[in-house]
């Protein structure tokens, strides 16, 4: 038997319907803020990564699918979503003539080659924003309140917000030589990893996962010591905009994002079960105001997040909250004697005036046909025999109430329609509504 690749899953059942319905909710969310969808190739050239991720970071030195295509060309699997984004909003000159502040979205699979665990995976999707062209800390702020309010619409409740700031290039570049200066004469009791980070990027010793207890860490100079005027004003109006927008927030002076595009605001949301577990990060982002003029664009602002759809399945798991209806199909239609043709017909016509639809497809007897109506929750079945294909008259029956009407063809629309507007009275209709 030939399996899926390790850190890999497959979709089906209930697992497709709450994918589904988190992708419907999705949609409809960025509708509401007005944000624009944007896709991207799931490869890229390896380079755009190197440059738009960076060297130094983890996803980039040890977790990148990357391959020779057949042209001889290094191309990687994208392991994250902003630099692609970032490429198409230069390579199409997005800047040019769209309305500023340009506000995306994507959505979509990423591969990193990581050790799969739980909450960890080698194929997994994400959701996240991309906003260019404003420095306003409006932006910051309306950027975290978009997963705040879309594990609010799931039901999610027990959330941290954690938040930090960066600074500017000047406070983060004085910070950075405060750091080098504390960790110095401390190195040799940090981890392998914060060895090499102490020469590359000092500020990802913050983000060791290691280290993390040592008492040097939380002792640490303290970005908000650094910050010049201009970062600190920038940071008061994230915080004050937040709290006008009542979602409570955590500060967190050792969060940091380890490129070196990152300015400002860093965030992550955190899901905040007992028992969830150690990969219980369900979102990370922040401003990167170098970024776009690093993949080789203008000097634009810009801020974003990215969001992990496995990990947030988890969440809702744990929290009980099931997106899956199971609401069943409207109609289901029984073909009898001559009537294949006609119910091939009525089953077309239904689905396209918006009714789920489903017909038998195998011939069945008329006893296993009502079985399987009322394995697919069918609300209403219709027959349609020699008779019916005479007469233009279909035999429909309520499913529930099993109730029997005799509806001419030109009518059943608006039949169905207000049937099944309202409920037939009967326990399974009480029970949906
Ligand atoms: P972590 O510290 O957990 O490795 P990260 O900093 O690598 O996270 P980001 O690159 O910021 O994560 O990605 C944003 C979100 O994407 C994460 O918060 C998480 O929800 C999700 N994510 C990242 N890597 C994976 C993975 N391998 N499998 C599933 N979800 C992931
Ligand atoms: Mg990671």
């Amino acid at each position: 038997m030939i399996q899926k690749p390790k850190g890999t899953y497959d979709v089906y059942g209930n697992k497709g319907e709450t994918f589904i319905a988190l992708e419907n909710v999705m949609k409809a969310l960025m509708e509401k803020y007005n944000y624009e969808y944007v896709r991207t190739p799931l490869f890229e050239s390896s380079e755009l990564f190197h440059r738009g991720v960076g060297e130094t970071t983890d996803i980039v030195s040890k977790e990148t699918y990357d391959f020779k295509d057949r042209g001889d060309r290094n191309m990687t699997l994208r392991p994250e979503g902003t630099a692609g984004v970032v490429r198409s909003y230069v390579e199409n000159k997005m800047y040019g003539n769209a309305t500023i502040p340009v506000k995306t979205w994507y959505y979509g699979p990423m591969y990193r080659y990581e050790r799969p665990q739980s909450g960890r995976f080698r194929e997994f999707y994400q959701f996240g924003v991309e906003v260019f062209g404003s420095e306003s800390p409006i932006l910051d702020a309306e950027v975290i309140s978009i997963p705040v309010n879309f594990y609010k619409l799931l039901g999610l409740k027990g959330l941290k917000v954690h938040i930090n700031t960066l600074g500017d290039i000047e406070s983060r570049t004085n910070y950075r030589e405060a750091l080098i200066n504390y960790f110095k004469p401390h190195i040799d009791t940090l981890c392998e990893d914060c060895k090499s980070r102490f020469e590359k990027n000092p500020l990802r010793i913050l983000d060791c996962k290691v280290d993390h207890d040592l008492d040097i860490m939380k002792n640490a100079p303290k970005i908000v010591d650094y910050l010049n005027e201009e970062s600190k004003a920038h940071y008061e109006s994230v915080k004050k905009y937040l709290e006008a927008l009542h979602i409570e927030y955590i500060e967190d002076p050792n969060l940091v994002r380890g490129l070196d595009y990152y300015t400002h605001t860093v965030f992550e949301v955190e899901a905040s079960v007992e028992g969830f577990g150690s990969q219980n990060v369900l979102c990370g982002g922040g401003r990167y105001n170098g970024l776009v003029e690093a993949i080789g664009g203008p000097a634009t602002p810009g801020v974003g997040f990215a969001m992990g759809l496995e990990r947030l399945l988890t969440a809702l798991e744990y929290e009980h909250v099931d997106l899956t209806m199971n609401n069943g199909i409207d109609v289901y239609v029984i073909p009898m004697d001559n009537g294949l043709e006609y119910s091939i017909a009525l089953t077309n016509d239904l689905r396209m005036c918006g009714f789920s639809t489903d017909i038998d497809s195998m011939s069945r007897k008329l006893s296993s046909n009502f079985k399987q109506a009322d394995k697919l929750h069918s609300k209403f079945i219709i027959l349609v025999g020699e008779e019916e294909v005479k007469t233009n008259i279909l035999t429909v029956k309520n499913n529930h109430t099993k109730e029997e009407y005799k509806v001419k063809i030109e009518d059943i629309v608006d039949f169905l329609d207000e049937k099944l507007s309202d409920d037939c009275g009967c326990e399974e209709c009480n029970h949906e509504n």
